[in-house]
């Protein structure tokens, strides 16, 4: 395991390590999980928070030809870093606005079409520049977010001539409750998805994100699209997370804190000392995705030890109860005692992306894409990992 790429302040104390070979691995997990289909890669909102130049790139090492991002800039940005404009599908989820039309073509880009009058939009350009271009249109199966309405998909099925003039590379849909396998929705808008790609006979088509994939052969498709999962988050919360971990999140102590008379901590004194306690001021707060709900709530690790969160999650710091280190060494543990530059696991090999989410009463999805700008980034992995096709080659 090397260094591959520091990126972020260069004066950052706290560091988020990034695993790209963990990364590819699960790249590997989902496209074997996902065969025959085809498996894509989702690396909207700069592939989850962690680096989409970085995490495309391995993507696109490990075999990865399709990706999926929500915003058209986020599309630009992604075809800067992929090789070859032939090399890579990039579809826009969110869709092609009026006027985006001759920017998604200068770039090579599919629009996700989500309504008659995106296909419209399309279909016209498609004619004036007399070129069938690749899109996808998206029908709503029980979301109510994006894609055709049942209304306007009864439109599209009564006349098909609205999707020839360009060419339809993917119809998809998107599921509500995968991560719950057991919900009655999955198999309902499985078969409604079923039968409205009846319509469409040779196109590729997709409903499964990360937690689609672990459904089954039947939410499989043609192509699956995962997100999550890639960076390490559980599909769901039946066994144990078959993914790899991709991060570790080490915050530095600024500061080491002796209280020896009862007092208060932090913003609103929300916390009381009774007596004497050491207190650990880390270099890590809600502007850097701790979310202020950990306040006297969350955790950090000093290897698996656990360190309360004493006090509230301010801004820029955490303040946390070093007493348990102590009693460790009472109890014969070897622990050495901490100092001002000395770091802690925020979220690490005791506590993962999912532990810190459920003490945070939220998902994986926002831990990750919350952790801001501030964190020196040090992207990990093997010197050369053979992609797929290198080590069958
Ligand atoms: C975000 C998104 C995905 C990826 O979802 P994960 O749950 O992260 O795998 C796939 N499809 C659509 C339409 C999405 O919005």
């Amino acid at each position: 395991m090397v260094i591959l790429e520091e990126t972020g302040p260069p004066h950052a104390g706290s560091l988020l390590t990034i695993d790209l070979d963990a990364i590819g691995a699960n790249y590997r997990l989902l496209a074997e999980r996902a065969h025959p289909a085809e498996c894509a890669a989702v690396v909207k909102a700069d592939a989850y928070g962690l680096g989409v130049g970085p995490v495309a790139r391995i993507l696109a090492r490990q075999g990865c030809a399709t990706f999926f991002v929500a915003h058209l800039d986020e599309a630009i940005e992604l075809r800067g870093i992929l090789p070859r404009v032939d090399s890579a599908a990039i579809y826009v989820l969110n869709g092609l606005l009026s006027g985006e039309e001759a920017t998604f073509h200068a770039h090579g880009l599919r629009p996700v079409l989500n309504d008659l009058g995106q296909i419209d939009r399309w279909s016209r350009y498609c004619s004036a520049e007399s070129k069938p271009l690749p899109a996808a249109i998206q029908l709503d199966t029980g979301m109510s977010r994006l894609g055709l309405p049942l209304s306007e998909q009864a439109v599209l099925f009564a006349q098909p001539d609205l999707a020839s003039r360009f060419q339809l590379s993917l119809v998809m849909s998107h599921l509500a409750c995968a991560d719950t396998p057991e919900h009655p929705l999955n198999r309902t808008q499985q078969r409604e998805f079923s039968t409205a790609i009846q319509h469409f006979p040779g196109v590729p088509a997709s409903i499964a994100a990360s937690s689609g994939v672990f459904l089954g052969p039947d939410w499989r498709f043609d192509l699956v699209r995962p997100g999550v999962c890639l960076y390490g988050v559980k599909p769901n919360d039946s066994g144990p997370n078959p993914m790899a971990q991709v991060i570790r999140l080490q915050g530095k102590i600024l500061q080491i804190h002796d209280v020896d008379t009862p007092r208060t901590v932090g913003y609103g004194a929300s916390h009381r000392i009774g007596g004497p306690t050491r207190i650990a001021t880390v270099a890590a707060g809600y502007a850097d995705g701790l979310l202020r709900i950990l306040s006297n709530r969350g955790v950090a690790h000093v290897g698996e030890i656990a360190l309360p969160i004493l006090g509230r999650v301010s801004m820029d710091l955490i303040t946390l109860d070093l007493s348990p280190l102590g009693n460790a060494t009472e109890t014969g543990g070897a622990v050495t005692p901490l100092q001002p530059g000395d770091l802690v696991d925020l979220i690490g090999p005791y506590r993962d992306v999912d532990a810190v989410a459920a003490d945070a009463d939220t998902i994986g999805y926002e831990i990750l894409t919350s952790l801001g700008s501030r964190y020196r980034r040090r992207y990990i992995g093997a010197p050369s990992a053979p992609s797929i096709a290198e080590a069958h080659a």
